[in-house]
């Protein structure tokens, strides 16, 4: 691909203040001689995804104003999440379950599909089709998972009420048998100990079970949006940081429980580093 061929460039606009305080940053980013962004410290798999073009109303180097978190509720795998999406022309950065690792098959200063129909209010605007100036961050989890019925077959766990009365196994969708429902004989469950249980509504999340983000992810999420926040400093997490659960909340619950803390507070706590990183 072009990035490898090309004179890396590190980022000359970096505030001096990160350069100082944090040396051994995290990523660089690097310029292809078609003027498209590159991480530095990403992984860059070999496949590229559909662009469709420069970000609207960019304020900033052609970068997005709000960044989009997912959950791929698959198997977490990065490679294979992108060969699919490659194939069905989405584009988005994506994480790793099994390594934690960040991966990039596209520049970043180019927006791909990644959240369809969705609508976000903002500047007193009511923005729709938010993927053409949003990033999408996918990050490979299970997300929200069912329970299973006495005759093995898959139960809803929606509702409060389901949520709460239920103390049975917990299974991610590609354990059962799409047109049966039934659970596969060789099906694992996710341990109790890497779900979270979201009894009531709160923010973005809807009541279920969910498989967490990994440790390793949640770093590896913070450190890109605090990275982000340094290389377009009008980057404010409290409105430019969405998820698909808040843009389009009637057909999508990710990243709902997945995510440490409702995105509320997760935008709360972003916010405070970003503060710290600023120097105020
Ligand atoms: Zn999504």
């Amino acid at each position: 691909m072009d990035f490898i061929s090309v004179l890396f460039k590190r980022d000359k606009e970096r505030p001096e203040i990160e350069v100082q305080q944090k040396p051994d940053y995290v990523y660089g980013l690097i310029t292809d001689k078609k003027g498209g962004f590159w991480l530095e410290g990403a992984e860059k798999p070999n496949l590229l995804l559909k662009t469709r073009g420069n970000y609207k109303h960019s304020t900033h180097r052609g970068l997005p104003t709000f960044l989009t978190l997912h959950y791929t509720a698959g198997r977490g795998k990065a490679i294979d999440t992108l060969i699919r999406a490659q194939a069905n022309g989405y584009a988005f950065l994506m994480i790793d379950k099994p390594t934690g690792k960040l991966f990039q098959a596209h520049p970043l200063n180019r927006w791909g599909s990644h959240s369809g129909k969705s609508e976000y209010l903002y500047e007193g605007k009511k923005l729709k089709w938010l993927s053409n100036r949003s990033l999408g961050i996918e990050v490979g989890c299970a997300g929200r998972l069912s329970g299973v019925y006495d005759n093995g077959k898959m139960r809803y766990l929606d509702t409060p009420d389901r949520v709460e009365k239920y103390t049975g196994e917990v299974y991610p969708w590609y354990a059962f048998n799409p047109t049966t429902k039934l659970l596969l004989g060789n099906a694992k469950p996710i341990p109790k100990s890497r779900t979270r249980k979201i009894i009531f509504p709160e923010f973005n999340r809807q009541p279920g079970f969910y498989e967490k983000f990994t440790a390793a992810q949640e770093k590896t999420l913070e450190d890109f949006i605090l990275w982000y926040a340094s290389i377009k400093p009008d980057f404010d997490p409290l409105l430019h940081l969405l998820s698909h659960d808040i843009i389009s909340p009637d057909r999508k619950s990710d990243v709902g429980g997945s995510l440490s803390l409702p995105l509320d507070e997760y935008r709360i706590k972003i916010a405070n580093k970003i503060k710290e990183q600023r120097g105020f």
